[in-house]
């Protein structure tokens, strides 16, 4: 199935003896110059090779003023680079360690690999005596190596929360990935697809009568399956809420059938709402490549489509970085917005509508309809440690989980140490979800996998759910490598959509 070695599944994640560069060389496909250019950066062809990029001129100064740039504006940047105390806590936490053994992607080490070029420009002691202090020289091979290792960190953020210091990887790996974009390293999957959001509209390239064709497609098939006619409103002038959703909830399993599960939801608590054609994505990935601007560009459309459809509220569906940038960043990043409705959270959570739906006893619910399964919950790093829900503190937590547990009858967590803020990545994240990375996705999952597979031989879990498009995708596709099928993920709101029962609902098997 995979021409290196797939971890072995043992009862509990072993902390590995670090080996050095197994995972050396492994990065993903540079993005052509017209990618580059699309996003605001540069970038050079090697004219003499077929599909080979080259590093910009003048490179070595525009990376080292880049730094300085970001240095500057971000004082987080400039703390991270200076606070680490070596004192190890962080060297376990990285699910790419434990899968991989390579000590580059232990957290500290990860981050030493910018740290050590920091220094040589930007301290007193690295300009002068560079090896005391563990400073080098920005070299070609030093840019390669950060391509490859920053590109082995999915920005989950998990080795932040065992940080004494609270010394973030993530903002990094941010930094660096901004700095390699501005001199010709940027990567075609990120890229292209933010590309693709700025010209169409979604990550996928989906066009608008192709986007009004597919949510045709499936009010047909929610009627015929259940006699109700369930609709997928698009560019619905004056509805009550615009929903803004992963593109992959279109069109990829188990995404859609969550789709579902949101629209049942609507209709069967007469909600006015509608998606658009314009901000027909939630993703986005201008956060994976560190770029403020970028990120800003994504988020106006939303607010642009929220403007032109005068809609009362924004409520986002499953989708985990895409949560992240709404809760935190959306406000600062297209605020304010002050035309809409102030007395719902801006933006909500398709859970949080849901839960309070369920807690007013507003849907009629039958849990039986899934006890063919038991559950577990994935925690997704960028709703986990990234974002809340809800009022309360740890609200990301819960509401989920309550949700799960209004709908189904069986329900157990995983192991406590690999839940809430402690989860562990699926090892798709932070612009990862590409191909070209695969080793590093199959061995990412390893702890993931690991403590599925102890709830699975414990309590009899077939299932586990999750609300992010990018772990849906990866646990699909990689968790079979560990033995797993792929139906074993699920959307939470496709629980939802099989115990709700609609007025007027044809049940299939009557
Ligand atoms: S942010 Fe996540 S992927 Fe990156 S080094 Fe930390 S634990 Fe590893
Ligand atoms: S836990 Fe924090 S201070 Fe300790 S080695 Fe890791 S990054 Fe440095």
């Amino acid at each position: 199935m995979a021409d290196y070695e797939v971890p072995e599944l043992k009862e509990y994640a072993v902390v590995p003896l670090p080996e050095d560069d197994t995972m050396k060389g492994l990065k993903p496909f540079v993005a052509k110059p017209d990618f580059q250019e699309a996003l605001g950066y540069p970038g050079k062809k090697d004219e003499t090779k077929e599909n080979t990029y080259l590093l910009v001129d003048g490179w070595h100064d525009k990376a080292i003023d880049k730094m300085g740039d970001l240095l500057n504006r971000y004082r987080g940047f400039r703390v991270f680079m200076d606070s680490c105390v070596k004192c190890g806590a962080c060297t376990d936490k990285c699910h790419y360690f434990l899968g991989t053994k390579d000590a580059k992607n232990m957290p500290v080490a990860r981050q030493d690999l910018l740290r050590s070029v920091y220094r040589r420009y930007f301290t007193f002691a690295g300009k002068f005596f560079p090896k005391l202090v563990g400073a080098r020289d920005l070299t070609e091979d030093v840019v390669e190596e950060w391509y490859s290792y920053f590109h082995q960190c999915s920005e989950c953020r998990r080795c932040s929360v065992f940080c004494p210091y609270g010394i973030d990887t993530a903002e990094v790996t941010m930094a660096a990935r901004e700095i390699l974009a501005h001199i010709g390293r940027g990567t075609k999957y990120s890229n292209e697809i933010i590309g693709k959001v700025f010209t169409i509209g979604n990550n996928l390239g989906l066009p608008e009568k192709a986007l009004a064709n597919v949510l045709e497609g499936l009010e047909e098939d929610v009627e015929y399956d259940i006699e109700v006619e369930v609709k997928f409103p698009l560019d619905k002038k004056g509805a009550d809420i615009l929903l803004v959703t992963p593109s992959a909830d279109f069109f990829a399993e188990p995404h859609i059938d969550g789709l579902i599960g949101y629209a049942k939801v609507f209709h069967a608590t007469n909600t006015s709402w509608t998606l658009s054609t314009m901000a027909s994505e939630a993703a986005n990935f201008g956060l994976f490549i560190g770029s403020y601007e970028n990120m800003q560009r994504i988020s106006m459309r939303i607010r642009q489509a929220a403007e032109d459809l005068g809609v009362k509220r924004i409520v986002y569906g499953e989708c985990g970085h895409a949560w992240r940038v709404g809760y935190s960043f959306l406000n600062t990043l297209a605020g304010p917005f002050d035309f809409l409705d102030q007395n719902y959270p801006i933006p909500q959570h398709i859970c949080e509508f849901t839960l309070d739906k369920l807690e007013k006893g507003e849907l009629n619910i039958d849990k039986s309809r899934n006890d063919d399964m038991t559950l577990t919950f994935h925690d997704s790093c960028n709703v986990a440690r990234a974002s809340g829900m809800g009022d309360k503190p740890g609200g990301q937590f819960t509401i989920p989980r309550a949700v799960i547990k209004h709908v189904c009858n069986n329900y157990v967590d995983m192991e406590k140490d690999t839940i809430h803020d402690a989860t562990f990545c699926c090892g798709g994240g932070g612009g990862l979800l590409t191909d070209d990375l695969m080793e590093i996705r199959v061995k990412g999952i390893l702890p993931r996998a690991t403590a599925l597979k102890n709830v699975t031989e414990e309590y009899g879990v077939t299932h586990m759910a999750a609300i992010c498009a990018i772990c849906k995708s990866q646990f699909t596709k990689v968790l079979p490598y560990y033995g797993f099928t792929m139906d074993q993920i699920v959307s939470v709101h496709q629980l939802v959509s099989n115990a709700i029962i609609l007025e007027g609902q044809v049940d299939p098997e009557d």
